[in-house]
């Protein structure tokens, strides 16, 4: 997770209130977003992520003004932008399928745009030469688009995009046709793009890690509405429900019963009988049955103690970590992560009983 180095910018860049997109009519009518309200800071890197077909790229479409909401409004630095075509809206965006003009030059493409603008020659020469900078593609501005890689593409793409100095750019899984390793590098790449420019970035992906790493503010969402909204600590650390703790990481969910509530911390029963303290998510009604959510980093194997025990069923070596998954007293599974030493293996092996212990604060009751 990289920290912002930035102040962080308190003043609203856009506002989605009260989202409602429906497509078709009658009964069988889809509805893709379900009000949906978010509000997107000024410089910020604010991420929509969410499975396939939750929403995000229609809520992306309409920021860019390709979709009109069936309810509810977008607001560009407070102005109802409902009524402004895209070419005059002071946003850009780039695509997963960037499609350049494989005929003309690096130069030339990121040239474009600015051109059909009437911009003058010599303001031209010098915001390409600034983009050709910023993206690192100094060397290749006079390379036809056809005969450079897929991340030089992207990064054309990008250049392209940010040359006009739009005050939003919009990024629709712009990574996603690249190779895992040339992914990492970009996201890197992207934020410090994003931090050197100070415009405001809206990214869509399905890939939890990276918006993890990329984000100032993340909003999951699931089926047409937002979940939560939060930075990457809040989203991974204090998931708000079941469906953000498990999209999100690796997470233990169990179930428990609610025995008592005091100074905004529970008390709750696992099936085995055993009772953990819970912190509260928001919004979390912590009465009768719930579910606890528990990262498998903030909980160790011990062979003496522990709030919880079971028996060793699996032990999985990760080179850097090892999984220790236990089946524990109730029935339920409960999964550990461990970091490896050099010198001493996790210390279990299957069939062994161990005891669970769990971090301070790291159990969490979850919102329905
Ligand atoms: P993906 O990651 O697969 O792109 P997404 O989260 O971006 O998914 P959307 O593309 O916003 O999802 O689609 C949300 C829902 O709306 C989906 O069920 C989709 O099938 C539906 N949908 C999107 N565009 C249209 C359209 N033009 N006509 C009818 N249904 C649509």
């Amino acid at each position: 997770m990289l920290e912002p180095a930035k102040a962080q910018d308190e003043r609203v860049a856009i506002e989605a209130r009260g989202i409602v997109k429906e497509f078709g009519h009658g009964p069988a009518a889809l509805r893709a977003l379900d009000n949906v309200s978010i509000t997107i800071r000024e410089n910020e890197f604010f991420t929509l992520l969410g499975p396939s077909g939750c929403g995000k790229t229609t809520l992306l479409r309409m920021i860019a003004g390709f979709e009109y909401p069936t309810e509810g409004s977008i607001l560009l630095h407070g102005q109802d932008i409902a009524e402004l075509p895209p070419f005059k809206r002071p946003i850009n965006t780039v695509f997963q399928s960037y499609a350049l003009f494989p005929h003309l030059t690096v130069w030339e493409n990121i040239a474009f745009g600015l051109q059909m603008l009437g911009r003058p020659k010599a303001e031209i020469a010098s915001r390409v030469a600034a983009m050709l900078k910023l993206v690192r593609m100094e060397d290749l501005a006079q390379r036809r688009t056809d005969q450079i890689s897929g991340g030089q593409g992207q990064r054309v793409a990008l250049a392209r995009a940010l040359a006009p100095s739009p005050k939003v750019l919009l990024l629709d899984e712009p990574l996603s046709a690249l190779d895992s390793k040339l992914r990492k590098e970009m996201q890197i790449e992207l934020k410090r793009m994003q931090l050197e420019t100070g415009i405001t970035f809206v990214f869509v992906t399905h890939d939890q890690e990276e918006a993890l790493t990329m984000s100032d503010r993340i909003a999951v969402m699931s089926r047409g509405k937002v979940l939560q909204v939060g930075s990457p600590w809040d989203i991974y650390d204090k998931p708000a429900d079941r469906f953000v703790a498990d999209f999100i990481g690796e997470t233990n969910l169990l179930s428990a019963q609610i025995v008592g509530v005091a100074d905004g911390a529970a008390k709750v029963r696992l099936t085995s009988g055993a009772e953990i303290a819970a912190t509260i998510a928001e919004g979390a009604q912590p009465t009768g049955a719930v579910t606890i959510v528990v990262r498998p980093e903030h909980a160790r194997a011990v062979h003496q103690g522990g709030q919880l025990s079971g028996v060793v069923e699996n032990v999985i070596y990760f080179g850097t970590d090892t999984h220790i998954h236990i089946k524990m007293d109730g029935g339920e599974t409960f999964m550990v992560r461990q970091q490896n030493s050099r010198t001493q293996s996790c210390g279990f092996q299957v069939g062994d009983r161990a005891g669970i212990e769990i971090a301070a604060d790291a159990a969490q009751v979850l919102r329905d």
